[in-house]
């Protein structure tokens, strides 16, 4: 339990957890940091919502710009814009 309390007190804010989200999706972020981040995701519905969102955003952009044969090559896709603004509309502190 005494572990458990460490990580609630040492927990994150809402707005650490947007600055560490690429990191925590590109792994840098160290155990004690991922720990913290994915405990705020638990309790934070926001953040966890704003996570998922990011992470789909995130999928749709890979898979747009990693197939050189998709019409939308070369330029921003409409999709992938319209994803961002919503995850940025949908987000509220
Ligand atoms: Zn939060």
């Amino acid at each position: 339990m005494k572990f458990l309390k460490k990580v609630m007190h040492a927990n994150l804010t809402c707005r650490q957890v947007e600055e560490f989200l690429m990191d925590y999706l590109e792994e840098r972020l160290g155990f004690w940091k991922t720990l913290q981040f994915r405990v705020h995701l638990l309790m934070c519905p926001n953040c966890s919502k704003y996570f998922q969102e990011y992470k789909n955003t995130i999928a749709l952009g890979k898979t747009l710009f990693e197939n050189p044969d998709n019409e939308a090559a070369g330029k921003v896709p409409d999709e992938l814009l319209e994803a961002i603004m919503s995850v940025k509309k949908g987000y509220r502190k």
